[in-house]
C-alpha cells in the first residue's frame, strides 16, 4: 500500500533529483528549445501528414488570456479585459487553422482535443461557441473523441458550463491549487472552498464525464497541516482525477514570481513530505497514482493503461490513446508532428504579425534524430509505466547504466527483465527522467523534452 511508504530521501538525493523544472499545470507552454524553425520547415513537417490521411490527430489549442495574473503562474498568458483583443485572437486562430489544414487536408479526424491556457473560460459565451465552430470547420471531431477544457472556477457559471457541455466538451479541469486562505493570498488567487464546491457540483449536474482538479505543492506558506486539510476537502468532493503539480520558483524567467518571498517556500524535503501526504490521502481514498503526479479512480482508463504498460504521454498529457500527432494552435502551443517537436511563437503580438503575413507562427522546432527519438520514448515509457525493458540497454547504454546505478539508493530495482522504479524512487522520478534527458545531444540550445509540471 502506498500509504505505508515513507520516502525518507537523503539531502544528497533531494539535491540531485528533487528540483522541479519550471512549467504549469496542464499547460503546454514550457519552453522546449531555442532552435529557430522556419515557416518552410514547419510546412515540410506538416505535409508529411498527407501521407497518413487516415491517422487520427490530436489538437491542443492555447487560449492566452486571463482576468488576473496569479503570482505562481508559469504559463504564457496575457491579462486582458478587452473583448476586441480576444475577438482578434479568434480571427487569427481561424487563419492559423486554415493555413495548417490547407497543408494537411481539411476535415481530418480528431481523436483528441484539449483547450488550455491561460484561462479558456475567460472567453465569453459567443467567443467560446466561435472557438469550437472554427475548429469544426477545419477538423472532424469524431463521436467519442476525448474533449477537454481547462477552466478557472472563479470564471465558471452554470450557464457557461452548460454551454461547454453543449459544445461537446466531456472532460473539464479546474485549478484549485490549495484551499488554505494564507496560501491563496500569497499566490494572488483567492477562491473559497464553498465557491469551488459550487462549481464542482454544478459541473457534475451538467453531466461532464470526468472532472479533474489541479493542486500545486511547494507554494508559499504551505505546511503539512494546512495541505492535509486541503487534501481532505478535495477527497470529500471526490473528483475523477486529481493532478498534483510541483511549484517551480523561477523568477528569472517569470518576473511576477518575484512577488513570492522565497523564504516563505517549503524546503525540498518539506515538498516531498507534502507530496507524500497527497499520495497517502488519495490512495487511502481509493485513487490510484498514475505517472508522475496524477491520481485517478481504478475505473479510469489511465489506470488500466498504466497497469497494462500502454500509458503514453503526448504534448497534451497522459493518454491511453494511440494518437501521436499533436497539432498545436495559438501562441506558445507545443506540437509533435511526424517525428518533430515544434513550438509556436509565445509572444501574442508576434504570433499575430506572423499570421498577418500568411506565415505559420512557429518559433522553435527540432526534427528528432533516431537517437533523440529512442531516448525520448524511453523517458516517456519510464515516466508512464515506471519501468524500462532490458532491451533498451542496447540502444541507450549510457542512460541505462546511469539509471541502474540508482539501485544503490533504492530508487530502482534491476533484474533480467529490466529496470523497475521503486515506490521510493517514484518520488524522484521527475529528476531521474530529467537527468537522462540532459544526456541528449541537443546542441547548444536549451532544447530538451523537459518534464512539465
Ligand atoms: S489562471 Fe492559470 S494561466 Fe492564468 S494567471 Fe492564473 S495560473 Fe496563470
Amino acid at each position: 500500500m502506498a500509504s505505508t511508504i515513507n520516502p525518507s530521501l537523503s539531502h544528497e538525493l533531494l539535491e540531485r533529483y528533487g528540483h522541479s523544472s519550471p512549467g504549469c499545470a496542464f499547460s503546454l507552454t514550457e519552453r522546449v528549445g531555442d532552435q529557430p524553425f522556419s515557416d518552410a520547415q514547419y510546412r515540410e513537417v506538416l505535409t508529411q501528414l498527407l501521407q497518413r490521411p487516415d491517422e487520427g490527430l490530436a489538437v491542443y489549442l492555447h487560449v492566452p488570456f486571463c482576468h488576473v495574473r496569479c503570482l505562481y503562474c508559469a504559463c504564457d498568458t496575457t491579462v486582458t479585459h478587452s473583448q476586441e483583443k480576444i475577438d482578434r485572437y479568434l480571427d487569427a486562430l481561424e487563419q492559423e487553422m486554415a493555413l495548417v489544414t490547407d497543408l494537411i487536408g481539411r476535415g481530418r479526424r480528431l481523436d483528441q482535443l484539449h483547450v488550455g491556457g491561460g484561462t479558456p473560460n475567460h472567453l465569453n459565451e459567443p467567443q467560446l461557441a466561435r472557438l469550437v465552430e472554427i475548429l469544426e470547420r477545419h477538423f472532424q471531431l469524431v463521436p467519442g473523441a476525448c474533449t477537454s477544457i481547462e477552466c478557472h472556477p472563479r470564471r465558471a457559471s452554470a450557464g457557461q458550463l452548460e454551454l461547454l457541455y453543449g459544445l461537446g466538451f466531456r472532460r473539464i479541469s479546474f485549478g484549485v491549487q490549495d484551499l488554505n486562505a494564507d496560501v491563496q493570498r500569497a499566490i494572488g488567487r483567492v477562491q473559497s472552498l464553498n465557491m469551488v464546491r459550487d462549481v464542482f457540483l454544478t459541473a457534475r449536474e451538467t453531466g461532464f464525464e470526468s472532472i479533474n482538479l489541479d493542486l500545486v505543492y511547494g507554494l508559499p506558506f504551505q505546511n503539512q497541516h494546512g495541505f492535509q486539510a486541503t487534501l481532505d476537502q478535495i477527497c470529500e468532493l471526490g473528483p475523477d482525477r486529481v493532478a498534483c503539480f510541483s511549484y517551480a520558483h523561477d523568477p528569472a524567467t517569470r518576473p511576477h514570481q518575484h512577488a513570492i518571498n522565497p523564504d516563505h517556500l517549503p524546503s525540498a524535503a518539506e515538498k516531498v513530505g507534502l507530496f507524500h501526504r497527497a499520495v497517502r490521502s488519495f490512495t487511502d481514498a481509493g485513487y490510484r497514482w498514475v505517472g508522475l503526479d496524477v491520481f485517478v479512480r481504478e475505473s479510469d482508463e489511465l489506470f488500466d493503461a498504466q497497469a497494462q504498460g500502454r500509458l503514453y504521454r503526448n504534448a497534451i498529457g497522459y493518454t491511453p490513446l494511440p494518437a501521436k500527432q499533436v497539432l498545436a494552435f495559438g501562441p506558445s502551443g507545443v506540437g509533435e508532428i511526424a517525428g518533430a517537436l515544434v513550438q509556436n511563437e509565445p509572444d501574442l503580438r508576434v504570433w499575430h504579425q506572423r499570421l498577418k503575413g500568411s506565415q505559420l507562427p512557429v518559433a522553435w522546432g527540432r526534427r528528432l534524430s533516431e537517437a533523440d527519438r529512442r531516448r525520448r520514448e524511453a523517458i516517456l515509457y519510464l515516466m508512464c509505466n515506471l519501468r524500462l525493458p532490458a532491451s533498451s540497454a542496447s540502444d541507450l547504454e549510457e542512460e541505462y547504466a546511469r539509471l541502474c546505478s540508482n539501485a544503490e539508493h533504492g530508487l530502482v530495482e534491476v533484474s533480467e527483465e529490466g529496470i523497475q522504479v521503486t515506490p521510493r524512487g517514484r518520488y524522484l522520478l521527475r529528476g531521474l527522467c530529467n537527468e537522462q534527458d540532459a544526456l541528449a545531444d541537443w546542441g547548444s540550445s536549451q532544447w530538451r523534452f523537459r518534464v512539465q509540471n
